[in-house]
């Protein structure tokens, strides 16, 4: 279909790979573009999949889809999600090995869709029992929770993640889906308490006041108008016109009864929502003293009400609540900070608790050895008027998404060549190393300054911060702070700000009255609340200050040990243009993130490399019943043996390589020749 040449004129080429002849961005571009405004969505580089946000509904993800996809070569058909799913769940069953699939790209790219596609695919089209099917419901069914409790609203992507996401799917030795595991990564917590212009609080919360039925909202004391609520009213945005809240309740309520929540967690779950709603509206008066005085009894009677069904306070978060009036010495604008702080504990607990609950729900018992599928759906770099301390761990995280993706694809490859002897031309490639190592190297990065700054006995304030970082970043490429920002940037700063060179642009993040009162805080309370929520408690007990960042530091890091182990695939998502809409394509804005997610260096390894290697005895063992002479024992070394077999095939010079230890393939095609000979024989 795509073969011909007016076809390929006008709906471009489905793989860059074989893009003619040279591979200039301006190339790269207009095919990307054509094939989008034909609605072909997806491109390969190889085994990348490229993906661009169409904005509409394509009518490309039916189960006819699915059968099409499914157990066909991956590039026998045209570009999709599902052929990439399949490929995949294929490579790990025939390999017995472990996968993830890593989806990036920008906020409103599209990563949580093709996330969810692919958990569609495996759902459908992965051998069933009813027993299992079980599994397969659940496994599909954590999504709607997940993205209620976890995503909302921003100026980006109505329905935006806020937390990163990775779910591992477990499948048996006969493929099928017998459980999964979610790890959560940094909920933006602080969106509970104040939502920028534009955006909204999470979900559910909407979802609670629209579609909660009127005896549940009269139990939890609260009206069916988010109007009435502080938290929820800050972007002035309740409504949003492609969200249903109302429908999207009941779905959440179907899937916590099949993920099998009991009545009184789901109860206990409401009541909590409900507090912090009412917590929200608690409004302090300043006493003659200064102290802070409770002006909002109704609230504060509620609060007691909705939490006070007794089983509930084993939930840390609920006790916290009883000890709500020990805040009272403070001044008012400490309690205020005291309360949303609390606030923000709550939902930030109350979220890691769904995500174990999901996880027990989907935990298989069965101890026989499964192999994985991962999928990372993280939250996509992020830039905005004013960028808090949230923007940096999330872009931050990316960085270290980035990185890996260097390490695996463009390093180790090029590393690869020159270690099995293939000559080879160096691809030069930007490597973002230098800015993760800006943020979290030890005593030197951002991150350990913050850290020091926040142990430190005296007045350390936001300036202070400010002025280390400009004596210990003083000249490096990519940190600029307002005395500096002239001559790197055209852009200036103002004081408080500094702004961070990210392989994905520049982010400017404020400091202006964030750090000041956390540090004050952090080191005036004696409150178990505030402590609890700023200090990790250590397995013995011991509390030992630890910031939020380098929480997150460690549990990147430790994301990034679970990928290590596995095989990469990548989906890289993009997005059209920021008004969210259908059939727009802004060249500039795309070719912006082309180049940012490295596409065409990948594809310049792609194209002077090898689309497919294996180390000899595996290949040898795969394929020897093609050949005669090495069929069934081949006596010699695995690589005279393949050598024996591949002249028997009748490869030409150019197809491959053949390095110390493994063939390579130039071509995918030709491997699907021999695949298809040895499903023949
Ligand atoms: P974030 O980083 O903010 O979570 P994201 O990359 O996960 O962003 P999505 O939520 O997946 O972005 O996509 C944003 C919106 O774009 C979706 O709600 C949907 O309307 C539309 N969209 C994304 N992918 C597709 C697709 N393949 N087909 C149709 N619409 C899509
Ligand atoms: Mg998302």
């Amino acid at each position: 279909m795509e073969g011909s040449l007016t076809a390929r004129d006008r709906v471009g080429i489905q793989d860059f790979v074989l893009l003619d002849a040279y591979t200039s961005e301006t190339a790269f571009m207009d095919n990307l573009r054509k094939r989008f405004n034909e609605n072909l969505i997806y491109t390969y580089i190889g085994t990348l999949l490229v993906s661009v946000n169409p904005y509409k509904e394509l009518g490309i993800y039916t189960k006819k889809q699915m059968d099409i996809y499914m157990g066909v070569n991956f590039f026998e058909l045209p570009p999709h999600i599902f052929a990439l799913a399949d490929n995949v769940y294929r490579t790990m069953i025939s390999e017995t090995s472990n996968h993830f699939i890593l989806i990036s790209g920008e906020s409103g790219a599209g990563k949580t869709e093709a996330s969810k596609k692919v958990l569609q695919f495996y759902a459908v089209c992965c051998p069933s029992t009813r027993l299992l099917d079980n599994v397969r419901d659940r496994l599909l069914l954590s999504n709607p929770v997940l993205e209620a409790f976890g995503n909302a609203k921003t100026l980006k992507n109505d329905n935006s993640s806020r937390f990163g996401k990775y779910m591992d799917i477990q499948f048996d030795h006969q493929g099928a889906a017998v459980g999964g595991h979610v790890l959560s990564y940094l909920l933006e917590k602080s969106r509970v308490v104040h939502q920028n212009h534009g955006e909204r609080n999470f979900h559910i919360f909407y979802q609670l006041v629209e579609g909660g039925e009127d005896e549940l909202l009269r139990w939890l004391g609260l009206e069916r108008n988010c109007q009435n609520y502080r938290f929820l009213i800050q972007g002035e945005c309740a409504k949003v016109s492609s969200i249903n809240d109302k429908s999207d309740w009941k779905t959440v309520q179907k899937a916590l009864i099949i993920i099998e929540f009991s009545e009184k967690d789901i109860e206990d779950l409401f009541a909590i929502l409900a507090s912090v709603l009412h917590l929200g509206n608690v409004h302090f008066g300043a006493s003659a003293l200064g102290y802070a005085t409770l002006n909002s009894s109704a609230e504060v009677h509620w609060l007691s009400k909705v939490l006070s069904t007794d089983t509930s306070i084993k939930n840390p978060c609920l006790c916290s609540i009883y000890h709500f009036q020990v805040l009272s010495p403070f001044t008012a604008e400490h309690a205020k900070y005291a309360r949303d702080a609390l606030a923000k504990a709550i939902y930030g607990r109350t979220f890691s608790w769904l995500v174990n609950k999901i996880n027990e729900s989907l935990a298989n018992k069965d101890s026989t050895r499964k192999t994985v599928i991962g999928l990372l759906d993280i939250y996509g770099f992020e830039v905005f008027d004013m960028n808090s301390f949230e923007q940096f761990c999330i872009n931050f995280c990316n960085e270290k998404l980035q990185q890996l993706f260097i390490q695996l694809t463009l390093k180790s490859e090029q590393e690869e060549y020159e270690m099995e002897g293939i000559e080879w031309e160096p691809v030069p490639y930007f490597n973002n190393k230098i800015i993760c190592d800006l943020v979290e190297e030890k005593h030197r990065g951002i991150i350990s300054i913050l850290d020091e700054e926040c142990l430190r006995p005296g007045e350390a304030t936001d300036f202070t911060f400010l002025e280390k970082l400009e004596e210990k970043m003083c000249g490096h490429p990519h940190f600029v702070t307002h005395k500096l920002a002239d001559q790197k940037t055209r852009k200036t700063l103002e004081r408080g700000e500094f702004r961070l060179l990210h392989y994905a642009g520049e982010v400017t993040y404020s400091v202006a009255g964030n750090c000041s009162l956390l540090f004050k805080v952090m080191r005036q309370s004696k409150n178990s609340i505030i402590q609890h929520c700023f200090h990790a408690i250590e397995p013995d007990g011991k509390k030992r200050p630890e910031t939020v960042a380098t929480q997150f530091k460690s549990s990147l890091a430790g994301l990034t040990e679970i990928l290590m182990t596995k095989e990469p695939w990548y989906v890289r998502c993009l997005k059209p243009n920021h008004c969210k809409q259908p059939d727009r394509f802004d060249d500039v804005m795309v070719r912006h993130q082309v180049k940012y997610l490295g596409l065409m260096e990948h594809l310049r390894v792609r194209r002077a490399g090898f689309a497919y290697r294996r180390r000899y005895e595996v290949f040898l063992k795969r394929y020897k019943a093609l050949c005669p002479d090495t069929w069934p024992h081949w006596k010699g070394t695995p690589a005279e043996g393949v050598q024996r077999l591949i002249k028997h095939l009748g490869y030409k010079p150019d197809e491959y390589k053949m390095g110390r230890t493994k063939i390579f393939i130039r071509h995918p095609r030709t491997l699907f020749a021999i695949e298809d000979a040895f499903e023949i024989c």
